[in-house]
């Protein structure tokens, strides 16, 4: 029997039309909770995705340093407005917790539109939508409104009521671990620190947790373990209370902005070259369209995986790069901007990413000399057989040829061009009758 059995379960065969729609009910649960780097929407968010899959949450107090950081106070919003002369909510957080700078600290007072105007922030080029802010290290207040709402506040004085409190308490982190047969893990990543965003935070999320959800319920061989963070604070507190983790990481995906319309893009680690960079590669390819840029020390939590400390071997999956869509940190960035589809898509992609690293086994060719005789194990008649993927033929002469215990199913399938999994197919039948050993 082969070491590491071969893992073809990972590919989801449901609806996807179904899954899309679990996927879109979620991110649209989440959707109106009011969340930061800390506080009781990232311990509500983390609940409601515990229904999902068993998360366990950790708390780390204010005050802990984690390497060049401290966990700041905890911020909680009650309530936040802007009043003008004769009471009326003009800026309304309850309306939209987009409208209060994240981590605006508490504040009440009366002053002038003119005085006012230096804590307000809209966007001239797109008067409609309300701008994403956030004050998380500088204590100071802000309100975010639509240039079409600021041009409409006439003169006079006003009310500012932020009722809300940063105190110490606690950074709030989800983490899942789904063991496998080897200690060696892969590491899942999703950033849930922002307030009313639907595909920045949200849909990395929902994707995350239901491949875990459907992780699962599969045998694995390699384990894995799922972060659901703060971003770059929460990514950095759970490296510096991890470290003896670390060494067991061998591949890791941060998953981020997945529901746009945009089509699937990776970024790849710093090293460029990990086993985790060349399977998204592949199954991206083999997908279509598609974007691959290479590593720089910007975007998400890969930033932190990726430090020269650490270097581990993570990449980034998601649809348009952060920062390339209008709606991105803004009051669009909602749910219609999200699709089920893009979201179902995303995660039948993370499977076939998965199931590459699963199963990259590197195989040694029984009968070496000259091709074996096929219609002899029955490879051919099944070759013509119904249901047999027309690339089949070709992956068993690719499989035979380079199983020479020097490359990997990985290097086969970027060599050849046949996908990965014609290739695992081919390399089962293989090994069923005795062609194919895995290599010591
Ligand atoms: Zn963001």
């Amino acid at each position: 029997m082969p070491a590491h059995v071969i893992n073809e379960t990972l590919l989801f065969d449901g609806d996807e039309e179904v899954l899309g729609r679990q996927l879109f009910d979620c991110v649209a649960d989440l959707y109106p909770i009011c969340r930061s780097i800390t506080g009781d929407g990232v311990r509500e968010t983390l609940a409601r995705l515990g229904r999902i899959v068993p998360v366990q949450i950790h708390e780390v107090p204010s005050g802990t340093a984690v390497f060049d950081w401290t966990i700041p106070d905890e911020w909680n919003v009650h309530d936040a407005c802007v009043k003008d002369a004769r009471g009326e909510r003009v800026i309304d957080f309850r309306s939209c917790n987009l409208h209060l700078v994240n981590y605006s600290v508490p504040f009440r007072g009366r002053m002038l539109l003119e005085e006012l105007r230096s804590h307000l922030f809209a966007l001239p080029d797109r008067p409609e939508w309300i701008p994403y802010r956030t004050s998380y290290y500088q204590k100071n207040w802000g309100f975010c409104l639509s240039q079409q709402q600021l041009d409409a506040l006439p003169p006079g004085e006003y009310e500012v009521c932020i009722d809300a409190s940063l105190k110490p308490g606690y950074l709030t982190y989800g983490e899942l671990y789904l063991p496998g047969d080897s200690p060696e893990e892969v590491l899942i990543s999703a950033h849930l620190c922002h307030p009313s965003l639907a595909n920045d935070n949200l849909s990395g999320l929902t994707v995350a947790a239901y491949l875990a959800r459907q992780l699962q319920s599969q045998p694995l061989n390699l384990s894995y373990r799922f972060l659901f963070i703060p971003a770059t604070i929460g990514a950095i507190a759970w490296l510096a209370r991890n470290e003896s983790v670390l060494p067991k990481i061998r591949h890791g995906l941060v998953l981020a902005s997945l529901g746009d319309p945009g089509p699937l893009t990776y970024k790849r680690s710093r090293r460029g070259d990990a086993t985790i960079d060349r399977a998204a590669a592949h199954v991206l390819q083999q997908l279509g369209v598609h974007e691959l840029f290479e590593f720089s020390p910007d975007g998400y939590d890969e930033r932190q995986f990726c430090s020269p400390g650490f270097d581990l071997p993570v990449g980034r999956l998601s649809r348009t790069p952060y920062g390339r869509y209008p709606e991105y940190h803004t009051s669009a960035d909602n749910l219609e901007f999200v699709r089920p589809a893009q979201l179902a898509s995303a995660l039948t992609a993370c499977l076939k990413i998965l199931s590459v690293i699963e199963n990259n086994h590197t195989y040694l060719n029984q009968k070496p000399k000259g091709e074996p005789h096929l219609s002899k194990y029955n490879l051919y008649q099944s070759v013509v057989g119904a249901g047999s993927s027309p690339n089949f033929h070709a992956a068993l002469r690719w499989l035979l040829n380079l199983s020479d215990g020097a490359h990997s199913l990985l290097d086969i399938a970027e060599r050849s061009g046949i996908d990965f999994r014609d290739l695992v197919a081919a390399a089962k039948a293989l090994l069923e009758c005795g062609l194919l050993q895995e290599s010591a």
